[in-house]
C-alpha cells in the first residue's frame, strides 16, 4: 500500500471515531476531520439534532473549526476526511473554502454531491476545483450508518419503549 493511501486510512479512522461519538449522542453517525500539512486541525461530528441546526453536518462544522484554528477562511492546503459523501451544502463550502482535497468513505445515493448525484468538485463554471478520493473505509462507514438505523427502527417498534 502506498504511504498516501495508508495516511488516508489513518485519518479516516479518526473520522470514524467521530462518527461513533455522534451515534453515542443519538445523532446519525457521520464524522469528519480536517488535515493541514500533516496535522489534524479540526474534528467534528454530526450534531443536527443536538444543536437543532440544519448546517451542523460533520464536515461543515469541521471546516468552520479548521478555519478558526488556522485563522483564515481559505482552507488551501487542507484535506477534508468525512465518512459519508458530502451533500450539496458541504461540497459547496469546500468550493468556497478552497480546500485542496476531499476524502470520503461511503457514497450517498440520496445526496452525494462530489460524484454521485452531482459533482461540484470539478465543475468548470465554479471558481474552484478540488480533488476527490472516494471509498476510503467505505464498508466501515456504511456499516456504522446501517447499524444506527437498524437500532433506531428496533427501538421504535419495541413495546418497552413506545415512541
Ligand atoms: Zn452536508
Amino acid at each position: 500500500m502506498e504511504a498516501a493511501e495508508k495516511n488516508d486510512e489513518a485519518y479516516m479512522r479518526l473520522a470514524l471515531a467521530e462518527a461513533e461519538a455522534a451515534a453515542g449522542e443519538g445523532e446519525v453517525p457521520i464524522g469528519a476531520v480536517v488535515v493541514c500539512d500533516g496535522r489534524v486541525v479540526a474534528r467534528a461530528h454530526n450534531r443536527r439534532e443536538t444543536d437543532a441546526d440544519p448546517s451542523a453536518h460533520a464536515e461543515f462544522s469541521a471546516m468552520v473549526a479548521a478555519a478558526r484554528e488556522l485563522g483564515r477562511w481559505r482552507l488551501t492546503g487542507c484535506t477534508v476526511y468525512v465518512t459519508l459523501e458530502p451533500c450539496l451544502m458541504c461540497a459547496g463550502l469546500m468550493v468556497n473554502a478552497r480546500v485542496d482535497r476531499c476524502v470520503y468513505g461511503a457514497s450517498d445515493p440520496k445526496g452525494g454531491a462530489v460524484g454521485t448525484l452531482f459533482d461540484v468538485s470539478c465543475d468548470p463554471r465554479l471558481n474552484h476545483e478540488f480533488a476527490v478520493t472516494p471509498g476510503v473505509l467505505a464498508d466501515e462507514s456504511a456499516e456504522l450508518l446501517r447499524s444506527f438505523f437498524r437500532a433506531r427502527r428496533a427501538r421504535r417498534y419495541s413495546t418497552r419503549e413506545p415512541a
